[in-house]
């Protein structure tokens, strides 16, 4: 029997990095760096952009003594990873010089000279320091990706370097280098020469059935049919790449002993636990063939190393939101060719390989996109106006703000509606002390806001909670809905009734009485890290209001674990998801959304079983904190409200507001008239005494 081998060697890489090509051209960089303010450099995923380029700056003392280098990254996984990589090259210890700052996780001291962190991080620094004093250099890394927070840094550090003496590097794996070079005033381009080895590229003769299938057989044929090799496959999301490895790993076991080589079957996924992650740079037997599938992140971020053939159904899951419905569409979508060069490259990284495209000819010149659309223009910017609202720009006007690619304006107007109507900006645009402390909390706009909410109702405690178990990836093992048998043990009926946030309210809680036993996170299907990191963050989240309060009372609620509590976190959920209501149809369990462009949609089948009365009847008024459709509409973790705590929001709801005014773009309501005729902005009225919400 041909065998699936386990790994079993975990002893780091430490192969060489002097004959990286960024290494090479170490001088060279490094000149660019010092005599230009921006310098951009291009080059190859793999050749050494993100583990090289601070070491080299700092070792040719570009890195102003006693301060530091920021390097960012889109993903969180890979700052930590290519941080403890560095650390390692130097032969120091994590934390010390070399140390990454995640959301919730700051691997730094006073000590630190390269810091990796994320685009999403250095953003929450600039809202504490304003310049980045401690840095001289920041390199923005990863630019092709172009993740929503590095394309706001885009704008914000190209301000900043005009300003004061701070170096700027922009890295990226693909040949956009004009476009980024153009938009910071013809900053200098140094390409980093590559080293590759050609990719024989084979395109399907017809669109397959099922790409799934098709990368299966695909991965069976090239292991069985080819000569020695790893094999990069990349497929869409967890649970597809989990059972694409239960797949091959069933195939292999059942082939006769002598048929094909053994192999190791690995994933590869941002929520996949760290160990297991770095197990794909870890040494092994020349003699097994590493089959890897993976999603995207092994497109640029990460480099797997000694990969020989290159499987690509051409797809991506992508999020795409919708500001007319506030729906976010999370989608299987076809990549751009940029992205489709980029997975072939993978393949001739250290020999000549070979990359077996699931797509035909055809559909990669007709249907597929040239290049991949920016985040920002595609995402909800409610988080985002908030952030540059927040830091006070003179004369700021987010519709004109200085984007690499502007957003459409309806997603501006999308998030300025949405930021008006929690009371996150005033009339005229200006950020609320409502809006400026839901800027200071790592959490997403509505979960800051019914914090701040909650911290007038004195239910603090009880709200982070809710918050924290929102903001981890993932508090169950399996499907929320097998787990739900014993959660009857952890909530009541009533609790269940109320919906999502009241069950995860006292799941946590159970598990705080249990001193925070691991057996509980068995007996009810959590899973460790998710609940760890929930604690994490809670305990965070209350740090800052304890801050605030500037006393060491850890009793935030009065009326914690009491029906009383849970109304309190109920109408402080009101307060931050006002935007997102959801009112039952008469004798039928479809909801319909609150707002201009109301929709249809449901509760998602999983969660309304545990929600649904004696009668079978959803309740009345919910709020919900997602409406997401993959085949229909539907809404994702909902709260049961009640009609008398939202009377005033409806109100609001169904005025107009002027998005012209709230935008910045007026800058006394004296010019609102003719401004707004001038640019053909439609000349909406607001009161603009009437406070948003109280
Ligand atoms: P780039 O940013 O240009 O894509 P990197 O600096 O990420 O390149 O990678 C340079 C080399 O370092 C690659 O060969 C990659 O495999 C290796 N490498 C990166 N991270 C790790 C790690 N955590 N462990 C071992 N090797 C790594
Ligand atoms: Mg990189």
């Amino acid at each position: 029997m041909a065998r699936a081998v386990g790994d079993d060697d975990d002893h780091p890489s430490t192969s060489s990095t002097d004959d990286l090509p960024v290494s090479r051209y170490a001088n060279d960089i490094a000149s660019a760096v010092k005599t230009n303010a921006v310098t951009v450099v291009i080059g190859e995923t793999g050749s050494g952009k993100t583990t090289q380029i601070a070491q080299i700056l700092l070792r040719s003392g570009v890195v102003a003594d006693g301060s530091a280098v920021a390097v960012t990254q889109p993903r969180r996984v890979a700052a930590v990873s290519v941080a403890k990589r560095v650390a390692e090259e130097m032969g120091v210890e994590i934390g010390k010089e070399v140390g990454y700052s995640v959301r919730f996780e700051d691997r730094t001291c006073r000590l630190t000279r390269i810091k990796y962190l994320t685009d999403g991080t250095l953003l929450r620094e600039l809202l504490e320091d304003p310049t980045l004093s401690r840095y001289s250099v920041v390199v923005l890394d990863e630019a092709h990706e172009r993740s929503l927070h590095t394309d706001i840094l885009f704008g914000l550090l190209k301000k900043l370097v005009s300003a004061r003496e701070l170096k700027l590097v922009i890295t990226s794996a693909t040949l956009d280098s004009e476009k980024f070079s153009t938009y910071f005033d013809d900053a200098p381009v140094f390409t980093v020469p590559g080293r590759t080895f050609p990719v024989q590229i084979a395109h399907a003769t017809e669109a397959p059935k099922s790409y799934f299938q098709s990368a299966i057989e695909t991965v069976v044929d090239v292991h069985v049919n080819t000569g020695p090799g790893d094999m990069l496959v990349f497929l869409t999301g967890q649970e597809e790449i989990e059972k694409a490895c239960r797949a091959v790993e069933a195939h292999v076991r059942s082939m006769p002993e002598g048929e094909c080589p053994d192999v190791q079957v690995l994933p590869l996924y941002a929520s996949l636990p760290p160990d297991m992650q770095s197990r794909v740079f870890h040494p092994h037997d020349p003699n097994v063939r590493r089959i890897i599938f993976a999603t995207n992140i092994a497109e640029t971020s990460l480099t797997v190393p000694g990969i020989v053939f290159v499987i690509d159904p051409g797809v991506v899951k992508q999020v795409e939101y919708d500001a007319m419905t506030g729906m976010n569409a999370l989608k299987v979508v076809p990549i751009s060719s940029v992205q489709a060069k980029q997975r072939a490259g993978r393949a001739g990284r250290t020999q000549a390989g070979r990359c077996y495209r699931l797509y035909t000819k055809d559909a990669l010149e007709l249907d597929m996109p040239a290049i991949t659309r920016p985040e920002i223009q595609r995402t909800c910017l409610v988080g985002t106006i908030l952030y540059l609202k927040t830091l006070n720009l003179k004369g700021l006007d987010v519709m004109t703000f200085d984007f690499l690619d502007p957003p459409d304006t309806a997603l501006i107007a999308d998030a300025l509606r949405q930021l008006y109507f929690v009371g996150a900006i005033d009339p005229d645009g200006k950020a609320t002390s409502i809006g400026r402390e839901m800027s200071s909390l790592p959490l997403e706009p509505c979960l800051s806001r019914a914090m701040v909410e909650a911290k007038r109702l004195d239910c603090v405690a009880d709200t982070a909670t809710v918050a924290a178990m929102l903001s981890v990836e993932r508090v169950f093992l399996g499907q929320h809905r097998d787990a739900t048998e014993s959660l009857h043990e952890l909530a009541t009926h009533e609790d269940f009734l109320l919906g999502d946030h009241a069950v995860l309210l006292r799941i946590y809680q159970a598990w705080e009485s249990s001193g925070y036993q691991r057996k509980f996170h068995q007996r009810y299907s959590l899973s460790d890290r998710g609940m760890e990191f929930a604690r994490e963050i809670r305990k965070q989240l209350l740090g800052v209001f304890k801050d605030k309060r500037k006393s060491d009372r850890n009793d935030f609620d009065c009326f914690s674990r009491t029906d009383e509590g849970l109304n309190r976190l109920r109408q402080s959920l009101c307060a931050g998801f006002v935007t997102k209501i959801a009112h039952r149809l008469p004798n039928h369990n479809g909801y319909r959304t609150l707002g201009e462009n109301s929709t249809l949609c449901q509760v998602h089948p999983s969660m309304a079983r545990q929600l649904a009365d004696k009668d079978g009847l959803l309740p009345e008024w919910i709020v919900y904190h997602e409406l997401i459709t993959t085949s229909r509409p539907f809404l994702r973790h909902v709260c049961k409200i009640e009609p008398e705590w939202i009377s005033k929001q409806r109100e609001l709801l169904s005025k107009k507001v002027n998005i012209h005014r709230l935008s910045g773009g007026v800058l006394s309501p004296g010019d609102a008239e003719s401004t707004d005729a001038a640019s053909g902005h439609e000349a909406d009225t607001v009161d603009a005494n009437k406070a948003p919400v109280e």
